[in-house]
């Protein structure tokens, strides 16, 4: 069947704009039928308390200790239902947080958020699978920088709020020009053209040198025309004190080799003077790979599709109280919920809305109110913080959790 013929201007590559997401356009059908039927019924406007919880995680690469997730995508939920007749509860952006838990709480007339529900768990599921498989790369390294090289991976018009998840994962850096929006440096070190357009590798490093500002880390890619360790060497003699690192970008033609390269190289570094150059890999990392080429002597990692192009989180979104009253489908507890959480071992209890701060029954510490209330009728009613500062709160949970080391 031809595709129909439908005015593409204003829409050259199939993008919603904010304001569409905001005015409801990106919704499934049914929860439109869902309020005609409630229309019907003169329910549209009940009083509802619905909670959002993941029914599980996305698996990790490395599995065993890695049954949490990282929270992200809140701070566009709450700009979603800013201004419509809804208080909203949640756990803040970049909280760990494990499968089962109630991460929001929203509460309203029915018809103001209901149809919104597509895009609400858009942003955190996506969100949050890109946040959750950063910072499990992130603890793969052993807290060994890494950084986005994967935007090239997704739909561009995404790019800066996948660059954005990365970071509150506990990502180190992302490569795109537009995260300097978020406070952040864009980094990046040179892409094999350049050096096959500058026709030989020293032309191009010293050039490279020559011709970007004194702030960007000399990092020599150096795996063009030669095999990595000769042209490690020959980069380290062109650049000298002035080499920060060399990049191995890692062909899946040579998976399996890559530890030993890393090894050859950090050697024949070393054995020459140049301990102070770094070894950067890059090209097809996961967990695994980046957990190994650790430990083989990698300085640091760049990551791209297994961080942008990572499963999503499966948050569902669940009515819980109707009117007041407890009604709730089946598996799902009903009543509207209060989140507690111990600032010591930072588990998590679920309580009825309401309940008192209990002591830790871990720990006996006295627990403390995990929501942050974002929203009262629709208004902003707390800060939003910065991408740096939930970075923060991401790997300050991780070194807690002995997942990362401190400092
Ligand atoms: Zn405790």
């Amino acid at each position: 069947m031809p595709e129909p013929e439908v005015d593409r201007e204003g829409r050259p590559f199939y993008v919603v704009s904010g304001e569409e997401i905001k005015a409801g356009k990106v919704v499934d059908v049914y929860f439109l039928r869902t309020m005609e039927t409630l229309r019907h019924l003169g329910l549209e406007d009940t009083r509802v308390v619905a909670e959002i919880a993941a029914r599980s995680l996305p698996r990790s690469r490395r599995g065993g200790r890695f049954e949490w997730g990282v929270l992200a995508g809140v701070e566009e939920v709450v700009r979603l239902l800013e201004g419509r007749r809804v208080d909203l509860y949640a756990l803040p952006d970049g909280s760990v947080f494990e499968p089962g838990l109630p991460v929001m709480r929203i509460e309203g007339p029915y018809s103001e958020f209901g149809p919104l529900e597509t895009s609400l768990l858009g942003f955190l599921c996506s969100m949050s699978g890109v946040a959750t498989a950063a910072a499990h790369v992130k603890v793969a390294a052993g807290g060994k920088p890494v950084v986005n090289f994967g935007i090239r991976r997704n739909h561009p018009a995404i790019s800066l709020a996948i660059e954005r998840a990365g970071l509150i994962g506990g990502l180190d850096g992302s490569s795109g020009i537009l995260v300097e929006e978020l406070g952040f440096k864009p980094v990046g070190t040179m892409p094999h053209a350049l050096i096959i357009i500058a026709g030989d590798q020293v032309r191009a490093w010293r050039a490279f040198d020559e011709a970007v500002p004194e702030d960007v880390p000399r990092i020599a890619l150096v795996d063009t025309l030669c095999d990595e360790k000769t042209e490690a060497i020959k980069a380290a003699e062109a650049l000298g004190e002035r080499l920060h690192g060399v990049r191995l970008d890692t062909p899946s033609s040579r998976r399996g080799r890559m530890e030993e390269i890393v090894r050859e190289v950090r050697w024949e570094l070393d054995l020459r003077g140049y301990k102070h150059v770094k070894i950067f890999v890059s090209g097809g990392l996961d967990e695994v790979s980046v957990e190994s080429l650790s430990r083989a002597g990698a300085d640091a990692f760049g990551v791209g599709s297994r961080i942008c192009g990572a499963d999503p989180v499966d948050f569902g979104m669940d009515v819980v109280e109707v009117e007041g009253e407890p009604r709730a489908k089946r598996g799902i507890k009903s009543g509207a919920k209060d989140v507690f959480r111990c600032p010591n071992c930072l588990r998590y209890l679920v309580l009825p809305k309401g309940s008192e701060p209990p002591t830790c029954p871990e720990c006996g510490a006295r627990v403390e109110p995990a929501y942050v209330k974002f929203l009262e009728g629709g208004r902003l009613v707390a800060d939003l913080p910065t991408t740096a500062e939930l970075q923060e709160r991401t790997l300050s949970q991780l070194r807690s959790m002995g997942l990362l080391p401190e400092g």
